[in-house]
């Protein structure tokens, strides 16, 4: 494993012909994993990236106490045969006075950009930054971070950026619950509790597998389950059907994809999650997710 911090040396990487690039946060976990090992079956070299990226987060949020494990997140990588790792430092992707703005003015403030101004166009531009210097053939992204995912692909087509953008499943816990870094946020008490959310999500796949199309009653089943439970406090930031592509609220339950989010308030702190299904079979969607989300419904 190649540890990288410099500019040069991840330009000179880029000459390489076949990179599958996986770009994360670090506090590395199995969903991270899953993206890697991906990119490692497809691809003749995988690079990740491990950058607590500054931009993408709005005052007064995570970024000071963003969960940091470099040396365990290198171990993992050493073990997956990962070809690189860039660490870059941020004063050296960010230099005194860098000014360059990136968006996608009518994707970036719906859903969680409504709650984080200037969360997406932080993301736009680290990524443009990071495929600029490193050039990688394909770019690994969660579906559990949908909005990311559908910005990215807009923004890699809008200029014309030659790297195919690939969408992966969402790794869940056995609880249903999409693995994240700021889990660890949760006080393991809570932890229980927020399985409530996949539950939620599977009272959804349930009726409309069973016939409901009725986009009403069904976002009511999802809010009337999140709701019932009273400690800790749920609140819902947004919670419906959206077209895939723009975002915008959808009746077509079928075509749809169902995004939702919550804030898990307690006495300490605000712990945002978010999770979304997809209401066809596609390869970032696939039968085992589905059957994982369903079998949670019973516990
Ligand atoms: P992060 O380190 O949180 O910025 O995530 C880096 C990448 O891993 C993003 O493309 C995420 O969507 C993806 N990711 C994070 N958690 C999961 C998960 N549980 N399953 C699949 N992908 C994930």
């Amino acid at each position: 494993l190649k540890i990288i911090y410099g500019i040069k040396e991840v330009r000179d990487l880029s000459k390489s012909l076949n990179i599958g690039f996986v770009p994360t946060m670090g506090a590395l976990h199995k969903g991270h994993v899953t993206l890697i090992e991906k990119s490692l079956q497809e691809n003749e070299e995988t690079v990740v990236s491990i950058f607590i990226n500054p931009t993408q987060f709005s005052p007064g949020e995570d970024y000071i106490y963003y969960p940091k494990t470099l040396e365990q997140d290198l171990e993992i990588l050493k073990k997956l045969n990962v070809t690189a790792v860039f660490v870059p430092r941020s004063d050296e992707i960010y230099h005194s006075d860098f000014d360059t703005t990136l968006g996608i003015p009518s994707l970036e403030n719906l859903l969680c950009g409504a709650t984080r101004p200037g969360h997406f166009r932080g993301v736009c531009l680290i990524l443009m930054i990071l495929l600029n210097l490193l050039k990688p053939q394909r770019l690994y992204l969660g579906r559990k971070d949908f909005q990311q995912l559908t910005i990215i692909q807009k923004m890699c087509r809008d200029l014309l950026i030659d790297t195919e953008v690939i969408g992966c499943p969402i790794f869940r816990d056995q609880d249903g619950l999409p693995l994240s870094s700021r889990l660890a946020y949760l006080d393991p008490s809570l932890r229980s509790s927020v399985s409530l959310f996949p539950k939620a999500l599977s009272a959804i796949i349930q009726n409309i597998d069973n016939g409901n199309q009725d986009n009403v009653y069904l976002k009511e089943i999802f809010t009337s389950l999140i709701q019932r439970e009273e400690s800790p406090f749920y609140e819902i930031l947004y919670a419906d059907f959206y077209d895939k592509e723009t975002l915008q609220p959808s009746n077509d339950v079928k075509k749809s994809i169902f995004c939702a989010a919550l804030m898990v308030k307690t006495l300490e702190k605000s712990v945002r999650l978010i999770d979304n299904i997809p209401f066809e079979i596609s390869s970032y969607y696939p039968q085992s997710e589905k059957n994982i989300l369903l079998k949670c419904i019973e516990s």
